[in-house]
């Protein structure tokens, strides 16, 4: 889901008061990603009713990372002492590189989140916990967590930030509502992955063969021999890849909700009419295999028939 669309949703359910007491944000952006969850503790916190701009003493304490309610937990790096991350809610420093070291959020960190929260809220509405890099949590921390999880209280709400959503802990996702926060497809250009002359080039071929394998019977489609020059087969590859990208893009719009709200996504997806995921990722791999084909240098018509007779 889009993120603008993800938070909304999320900011509705407290205003409407059936809001979940944990979630977990899957996102392709975990610094964009902290700053509006952030954002949406503010906002579930405010006095008033949210805005942006407004003064209320809880939200200029959170702007200045001096809410005692509002808690972030990140994994150590090295130096740093377990005391100074459990207050630190510093969202500006976004290119910092985390990823080259191989910490973990400790059980002792945990321990700190539980005993601060053992109490009701200093200031505010809720006290609100968010685990970025949720998936590094180390097994021992995350059973620590389980209690908040298992019973949970009415004040406390938790957030659990993860841009590998696969290595998170099964315990912990099993107990939380998921959201996708999706950032940067701002235009069929980065949807796509593609420069403006590659999108000129390729994309109106790429779009003709999707409708063509949509809508054509399969022997209709076969192409008769003829040698390539090395720049067609360039061309070519490249068109494949694009029909990838796109059967990919409709795949993950029917798993993950990702591009349903965003207009310029339309195109590619209503392209598609196939809704069935069994068959969508069938293809994707089909497309894979006549890929790797093509990079072998096999005969172009056997691999682009094979793609037309194997086709669902
Ligand atoms: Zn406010």
């Amino acid at each position: 889901m889009e993120s603008k669309k993800a938070k909304e949703t999320i900011l509705k359910s407290f205003h409407e008061k059936n809001n979940s007491h944990a979630f977990l944000i899957e996102t392709n952006n975990i610094n964009d990603c902290l700053a509006d969850i952030v954002d949406i503790a503010r906002q579930i916190e405010c006095e008033v009713d949210g805005d942006e701009k407004c003064t209320c003493k809880i939200c200029n304490l959170i702007r200045n990372n001096n809410n005692p309610d509002l808690l972030v937990l990140r994994r150590l790096e090295k130096d740093d002492k377990e005391e100074d991350k459990i207050k630190d809610i510093d969202i500006s420093s976004k290119s910092k590189k985390i990823d080259t070291l191989k910490t973990e959020i400790t059980t002792k960190q945990i321990d700190s989140l539980v005993n601060l929260f053992r109490t009701t809220p200093l200031v505010s509405k809720y006290q609100i916990y968010i685990i970025f890099e949720a998936d590094k949590l180390n097994r021992n921390a995350a059973n620590k967590l389980l209690k908040f999880l298992e019973e949970p209280n009415a004040n406390i709400i938790g957030f659990f930030i993860t841009d590998t959503f696969d290595k998170m802990i099964s315990t912990i996702v099993s107990r939380c509502e998921i959201y996708n926060f999706r950032y940067g497809t701002d235009n069929i250009l980065s949807l796509l992955d593609i420069t403006d002359k590659e999108y000129e080039k390729y994309y109106d071929q790429t779009m003709k063969l999707v409708y063509d394998l949509e809508h054509s019977k399969s022997y209709e489609l076969m192409v008769n021999s003829k040698s390539l020059s090395k720049k067609e087969r360039d061309d070519l590859l490249f068109i494949i890849k694009l029909l990838k990208k796109i059967y990919t893009i409709k795949f993950e719009n029917i798993v993950y909700n990702y591009y349903n709200n965003l207009e310029f996504a339309n195109q590619v997806l209503d392209a598609i009419d196939i809704d069935d995921v069994s068959i969508l990722s069938k293809r994707i791999l089909l497309i894979d295999e006549i890929l790797s084909d093509l990079s072998k240098n096999s005969i172009r018509d056997m691999s682009i028939n094979k793609l037309f007779i194997k086709w669902v």
